[in-house]
């Protein structure tokens, strides 16, 4: 078995997760990179790490790659729970069904694995979860009620895991980007356009796609290897901060 620690890594296959990715394999960390588009990480197992396929929003594709890392190294040193979405529109408009995809997306999927990952990190009195939530989980804008949701309760339910998993030594660290150049904003944008033809929100919600499809496709942003950046950094801390607002 290897010396090297252990971290599976979600929302490997694009923007900051995938950066992240590749910093981690160049320090010598032994990296599962996890998503539902395999074929998007092939490039990163030319480096080392191992793709494995999961769908966060799907409790049995959850619990089958943890057993799969399980089995193949005995435990997980570094959980980062980077998959994620926004999907953009008026509260009217969006579906409750959409809301809860978002819910099991961005929250409940965090929380599967945490459940997952925990014994393993008790058992050793250490390890680190890092979960990749966003300026957006500290303030509102404008049609993001859903996705300002979803964030607003990864803090909540990270801050109160803080408490409850550091007498066992596991740390739970909130990483807070601001705007970052990914496919984020341009699939946020997509989801406001399509929820808002023909309603009495059409006129501002569509004005307001265009601009976040705008300024996802400038050069303004921050570059997701910046963010990738501080979670290494959080990975590497061995006195790691609670939050970093970062981009
Ligand atoms: P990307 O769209 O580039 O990447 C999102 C990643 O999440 C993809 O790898 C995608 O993989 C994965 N993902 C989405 N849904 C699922 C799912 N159901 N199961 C498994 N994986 C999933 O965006 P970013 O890199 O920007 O986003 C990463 C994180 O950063 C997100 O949590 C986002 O909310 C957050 N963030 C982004 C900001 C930004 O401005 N870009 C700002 C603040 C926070 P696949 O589709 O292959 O499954």
């Amino acid at each position: 078995m290897t010396t090297k620690k252990i971290v599976l890594l979600t929302g490997a296959s694009s923007g900051i997760g995938y950066k992240t990715a590749e910093l981690l394999a160049s320090l010598d960390y032994k990296v599962y990179g996890a998503a539902r588009r395999v074929e998007k990480m092939a490039s990163l197992s030319v480096l080392g790490i191992t793709p494995i396929e999961m769908d966060v929003t799907d409790e049995i594709s959850i619990n089958q790659a943890v057993q799969k890392i399980i089995d193949q190294e005995g435990r997980i040193d570094v959980l980062i729970n980077n998959a994620g979405y926004g999907s953009y529109g008026a509260i009217e408009n969006v579906t409750l069904e959409e809301a809860k995809r978002q819910f099991d997306t961005n929250l409940f999927g965090v929380a599967r694995l945490v459940q997952l990952v925990m014994p393993y990190m008790r058992e050793q009195h250490a390890g680190k979860i890092i979960n990749i939530s966003s300026m957006a989980g500290r303030v509102t804008t404008y049609m993001g009620a859903w996705y300002h949701a979803t964030k607003y309760a990864l803090e909540a339910f990270s801050d109160a895991l803080r408490m409850e998993v550091k007498p066992f030594g596991v740390a739970v660290v909130l990483v807070e980007p601001g705007g970052i150049k990914t496919d984020w904003g341009i699939i946020a944008a997509e989801h406001l356009r399509d929820t808002s033809q023909n309603t009495a929100y059409s006129e501002h919600a569509l004005a307001a796609a265009d601009r976040m499809h705008k300024l996802y496709s400038s050069d303004k942003l921050t570059d997701p290897s910046v963010i990738a950046g501080t979670i290494v950094k959080a990975v590497e801390s061995k006195r790691p901060r609670a939050r970093y607002l970062v981009g």
